[in-house]
């Protein structure tokens, strides 16, 4: 009787969408082109349509996205950005990799987002940038940042690489602050059949000095104006994604219902806490993380149950070590008891209603055999 439930299968979202993908892909090599084409233009208008920003621009991932709005704004050696001290590594990385130093903050107990008190508390004089996360989909309060960030003269850029389509008293995030970075990684709410990425914003100067920068520095072919780096997205990840948007709305309202039946039927039961969120925020719950202090048995039990299960993230950055030495593990307490504690169940947009309830019987099961000990 036993109902497996792989963390994640990918395959299942690919083959829902095959017909146009193979279409989309036969436009495209019949075109010729297979980087600089129409693809890329028409997915850019696409997306920065559906975020409602003025400029989107494609890149090779969303490490790259966020490093090329750092370096847009100038950015580099001697500055310091503020990042949250739970995060996906890329958004340390990101800020490592243009020479500048990660500043941790804290994030908020209850929702797990940047903590607008700790944010005040670690600006300083080098302090050119703060970098909110929408973790798992979950916008942060972008108002208590943003005020912040204003008092400061620091730059937002938002790392919306898990959020794609949630929303902040309606408007979409990547449009929050002053750029936002996506990613379009295999795993992400709109994700490429490989790497790709995107930045949007208002900026009509950030998004030019981006698109200069993520090919060579160059406006015109061998005349480079600054130095830049290679990050283009492609021309076939480019069509795929065009229809992948076209699906973005359906797949979120979808991990949205499964997410309330994980909410309501989850909620009477101890040892674990589930997720929370701001009021004014409308989660797309690219991963549902709940907690607990019992974690590494509570995943033993599941994984025995055949309940797939990962944590998002076992380390927070602040111990990892490329950044062990750059100080400051003390600023980031509540992260890294989180990083203890967190266990994503399975949930993506094609669970189906059997694979929801063999999670929830699971969890149920574990839970009274971790009681009994
Ligand atoms: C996935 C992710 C990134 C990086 O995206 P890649 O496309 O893998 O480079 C950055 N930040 C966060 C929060 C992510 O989840």
């Amino acid at each position: 009787m036993s109902h497996n439930v792989p963390f994640l299968d990918l395959s299942v979202a690919a083959t829902e969408v095959e017909t146009e993908i193979r279409s989309a892909m036969k436009r495209v090599t019949a075109s010729g082109r297979f980087i600089g084409g129409d693809e890329v233009g028409a997915f850019e208008h696409e997306f920065a349509q559906a975020c409602g920003a003025r400029h989107c621009v494609g890149a090779g991932n969303g490490f790259d996205a966020l490093a090329l709005v750092l370096r847009g704004w100038g950015i580099g050696a001697g500055d310091d950005v503020l990042v949250p001290g739970l995060t996906a590594i890329p958004t340390w990385m990101a800020v490592a990799s243009v020479g500048a130093r990660p500043v941790p903050v804290d994030v908020d107990e209850r929702t797990l987002g940047m903590d607008a008190h700790c944010l005040e508390q670690m600006a300083g004089p080098r302090t050119r940038a703060v970098v909110p996360v929408h973790l798992y989909g979950t916008p942060v309060d972008m108002e208590a940042v943003g005020a912040v960030a204003r008092e400061h003269g620091l730059r937002i850029l938002e790392d919306a690489a898990q959020a794609h389509g949630a929303r902040w008293k309606g408007k979409s995030v990547g449009t929050l602050g002053d750029a936002g970075a996506f990613s379009f990684y295999p795993t992400k709410n709109l994700g490429a059949l490989g790497d790709a990425g995107a930045v949007v914003t208002d900026d009509d100067h950030l998004a030019d000095t981006t698109r200069v920068l993520q090919q060579y520095g160059c406006r015109e072919r061998d005349r480079p104006e600054l130095l830049g780096v290679n990050s283009r997205l492609d021309e076939l990840q480019a069509a795929v994604l065009r229809v992948k948007l076209g699906r973005l709305a359906e797949w979120n309202e979808r991990r949205q219902v499964v997410a309330r039946r994980y909410l309501e039927e989850l909620s009477d039961l101890p040892e674990i806490r589930l997720p929370s969120w701001p009021r004014e925020a409308q989660p797309v719950w690219n991963l549902f993380v709940i907690r607990s202090d019992r974690r590494e048995e509570l995943r033993l039990l599941l994984e025995r149950r055949g309940i797939g299960t990962l944590v998002h993230y076992p380390v927070a950055a602040v111990d990892t070590a490329p950044f062990a030495d750059w100080g400051r593990r003390d600023a980031a307490p509540v992260s890294r008891r989180a990083a203890s504690q967190l266990l994503s169940l399975p949930l993506h947009p094609h669970l189906t209603r059997a694979d929801q309830d063999a999670v929830m019987t699971g969890v149920r099961a574990a839970i009274s055999e971790l009681r009994r000990g």
